[in-house]
């Protein structure tokens, strides 16, 4: 698109990755054929095929289910908490030494700015297994009781939007307690779980400890269903969580689901309008919108609504969206077909609801799947986009008056996973925060993560917490807390 000032060029060579044709499942420290059809991963910016990946059958699921109990019986279980420690350091390391090959992998695969996989998903993802590092060989000292054990095999489903960072977080919280996973990663980006798996057997990995078996959701059910599974964690749909929920029920497993969310983004009409503004867009086009924590509802005080929202169009004109791999580019393309129907479904309900749609002029790329910012304004609570999770570039503005009704608003959604604050006063920001029903709140900024912070939602956004101490506790028997 056009924007204020024009750039040159700047694309990250892609001849860094070395795509292979077609990919097997990871079984038993062994790439393995499937015996289910086969998927193509497409690049959702060009609708050009990466590659050909296995689908993993229930047979498949059985045999990674097998080598990851054998792993944990033999292997992982009985090892030296500070040995299993090392693993992961190690893993963490040959992350953060491959970072340029995962970070052009997973935005060829996923459609993410280069800049965003560059400086947030890898990084991240290596800071999240060095933080169980240290913690592996001193878990009778994170209160999580005197002598804490692990509770097996955990089996993994992951989402789309952060491929190897939903991994970081599945894997090394499991392997840093003393269990083994299979972690089924999305269908539309399942690449950068397979270079993983590669990195797995760099670092020397006891086989069966790591197993990822690829697939749609067939193959997910099949790994949440096995009956020797102990643990299930899943980041995805509500929907998908709630047959989770219901799967489980009734069996020895224990669960965690981080599901989606509908966060308010509260600026009061004492914030510093600029950084608002930054807050903002970070909040709502960060990776495309594709994100559960993404602060989908700006809700604004009504005295300084003309403003901000001037000031948020201004600066959206700005933004660039277009080839991905573009280290200037700051939207990249729609993950998928079926997302970019979603996206219009909600967008084209939103405007027939009354609501005022405003996007900036300026043309997308001809191929692939986009979707540009988008700001509604005018939008009510009873407005499905004040409601559904659009999980795209799409901000529903509404407004407040007082402080009461800004937490009355805030809170009036079925989801609570996250939720920000502006304002320049701290008295404001503590009692806010202290009234919003979310498991993240942030003050004057926004989609800030940290290993080190407990992360999950209150209502439908799931319950269970990942990172932090809290985050290892969902893989340790509460027997001996
Ligand atoms: P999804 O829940 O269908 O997919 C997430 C993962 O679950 C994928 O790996 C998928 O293969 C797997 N899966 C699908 N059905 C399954 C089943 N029955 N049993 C076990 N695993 C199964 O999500 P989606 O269709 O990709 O996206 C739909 C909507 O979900 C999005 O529009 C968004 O609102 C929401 N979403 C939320 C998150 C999040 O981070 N909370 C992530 C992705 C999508
Ligand atoms: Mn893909």
């Amino acid at each position: 698109m056009t924007s204020v000032f024009e750039y040159a060029p700047a694309p990250e060579s892609r001849s860094i990755v070395d795509l292979r044709p077609s990919y097997g499942l990871f079984v038993d420290g062994e790439f393995t054929d499937g015996t289910g059809t086969p998927r193509k991963t497409l690049n959702p910016a060009t609708e050009e095929v990466l590659a050909e990946v296995a689908t993993g059958s229930d047979e498949d699921v059985d045999r990674a289910v097998r080598a990851a109990r054998r792993a944990f019986t033999r292997v992982w279980g009985p090892m030296r908490p500070a040995d299993r420690g090392k693993y992961l350091f190690r893993i963490a390391r040959l992350l953060q030494e491959r970072a340029r090959e995962f970070a052009v992998l997973e935005t060829l695969d996923n459609g993410k700015p280069i800049r965003d996989s560059r400086d947030v998903d890898v990084p991240l993802a290596a800071a999240h297994f060095l933080y169980p590092a240290g913690w592996a060989d001193k878990l009778e000292h994170a209160g999580l009781g005197p002598a804490p054990r692990p509770l097996g095999v955990a089996g993994q489903v992951i989402p789309w939007n952060f491929p190897l960072l939903m991994l970081a977080w599945k894997v090394a919280p499991a392997l840093a307690t003393g269990n083994t996973v299979v972690l089924k990663p999305a269908e539309t980006t399942p690449l950068t779980a397979l270079l993983f798996a590669e990195v797995c057997r760099q670092a020397d990995l006891p086989p069966g400890v790591v197993n990822i078996v690829t697939g749609a959701g067939d193959t997910g059910r099949a790994v949440i269903s096995h009956p020797d599974v102990d643990k299930v964690a899943f980041t995805g749909s509500t929907e998908v969580g709630r047959s989770i929920a219901r799967a489980v029920a009734g069996t020895h497993k224990r669960l965690s689901l981080e599901l989606g969310g509908k966060a308010a983004n509260i600026v009061f009409d004492d914030a510093p309008v600029d950084q608002a503004v930054e807050g903002i867009v970070r909040g709502i086009f960060f990776n495309q919108g594709h994100v559960c924590c993404a602060g989908s509802r700006l809700l604004v005080q009504e005295s300084v609504h003309d403003e901000v929202v001037a000031s948020l169009r201004r600066r959206i004109g700005t933004l660039r969206v277009g080839d991905p791999l573009d280290k200037n580019t700051d939207l990249g393309a729609i993950n998928s077909a079926d997302q970019l129907a979603r996206i219009r479904e909600l967008v084209d309900v939103g405007e027939a609801e009354g609501a005022c749609r405003w996007q900036p002029d300026g043309e997308l790329p001809g191929r692939g799947y986009w979707f540009k910012p988008t700001v509604f304004t005018g939008v009510s609570p009873a407005h499905r986009i004040a409601r559904d999770e659009v999980f795209g570039p799409v901000l529903s503005v509404l407004t407040f008056r007082t402080p009461d009704e800004a937490v009355a608003k805030a809170n009036n959604t079925t989801y609570g996973l996250s939720a920000g604050v502006w304002s320049e006063k701290g008295s404001r920001i503590l009692a806010i925060t202290d009234r919003l029903r979310a498991g993240v709140v942030w003050a004057n900024t926004f989609n800030e993560f940290d290993p080190t912070s407990p992360f999950g939602g209150y209502k439908q956004s799931g319950y269970g917490r990942e990172g932090g101490r809290q985050g290892l506790a969902a893989y340790l028997q509460e027997d001996n807390r």
